[in-house]
């Protein structure tokens, strides 16, 4: 991720990001006790915002954490970090977390304090090899929690499978849990077979991606689309395999574990996909905001 635009937001202030500081005691610090959303802005637009402060909500309502703002404090928070930041293609981080208290207790504090913060940075285009050779990607055992739809800030699973997936020459790591396909270390996962696009289901085990809806919605009229269980053997059988999130879009997964995806180059269902989601983008620019 690109360096942070200078401002960011803490617990109801703008302010320099070199100079906002948490307690040592925050419970996000000692516990991880927190969870997080990265919302992508396209030509200027929050892209699937509701979307994200649904899933914000269903995150905190899941960790017990009472919502601190509605949805239109939400949206005047990110406006505010959007406007400092002044760009028109970023992505917008902001964290919740249990706050701090004087000890350190697994108990919840009965009255937690939340701790909000909030920063943009540039978005990360993705560079033009990616586009006309795609990524590599690897296989590995899933070894994360049982909570993976909660995006919680403990994401230290997902950190060592990414690490380890760079230790092998990898962009990512397409994760395995009792032998089916479940997500990447930090992406949902889509595969071409046969002209059906095919993608694990929304449960415990994956993280209900924004980027995957959006791509299903601007599939539907156009390609069979099975939601379904996956082996991970099937993805040999795969003719193209696609990677999708709010910090990269759809991007063409061109080997998996040192082996050519289909002709080992994206794909035209992928490069469909790519278009739709630019026009889908050039279109919500031009409809006036509210
Ligand atoms: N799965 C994991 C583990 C992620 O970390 C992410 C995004 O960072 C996704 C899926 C994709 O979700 P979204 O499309 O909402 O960014």
């Amino acid at each position: 991720m690109a360096a942070p635009y200078p401002t960011c937001y803490l617990n109801g202030e703008l302010l320099p990001l070199a100079e906002a500081r948490v307690s040592p005691l925050d419970r996000g610090f000692l516990f991880a006790d927190g969870v997080y959303e990265v919302v992508p802005v396209h030509r200027g637009r929050p892209f699937r915002l509701g979307a994200h402060l649904q899933r914000l909500h269903d995150s905190l309502s899941a960790i017990r954490l009472p919502n601190p703002h509605d949805m239109h404090g939400w949206a005047a928070i990110l406006e505010r970090v959007a406007q400092a930041a002044g760009g028109r293609e970023m992505l917008l981080y902001l964290q919740v977390t249990r706050g701090a208290e004087t000890g350190r207790n697994h108990l919840f504090p009965k009255n937690p304090n939340p701790t909000v913060f909030a920063f943009a940075s540039p978005y990360p285009a993705p560079a033009g090899q990616v586009l006309e050779g795609g990524l590599r990607a690897v296989t590995l055992e899933d070894i994360r929690w049982a909570r993976c739809d909660i995006k919680s800030i403990a994401l230290l699973g997902n950190v060592l499978l990414r690490d380890e997936a760079a230790a092998r020459g990898a962009d990512e790591a397409l994760l395995v849990r009792d032998g089916l396909l479940t997500e990447g270390s930090s992406s949902t996962v889509f595969l071409c077979i046969g002209g059906t696009l095919v993608t694990p289901p929304n449960d415990h085990r994956i993280l209900p991606g924004t980027t995957r809806d959006a791509v299903l919605d601007l599939a539907r009229d156009w390609l069979p689309i099975e939601t379904c269980e996956v082996e991970a053997r099937v993805l040999k059988n795969a003719d193209e395999v696609w990677v999708a999130s709010a910090g990269r879009g759809v991007l063409p997964v061109t080997s998996i574990d040192e082996r050519p995806v289909g002709q080992g180059r994206p794909g035209p269902l992928w490069t469909e996909m790519y278009h739709r989601l630019q026009r889908h983008l050039d279109e919500i620019a031009a409809t006036p905001a509210l």
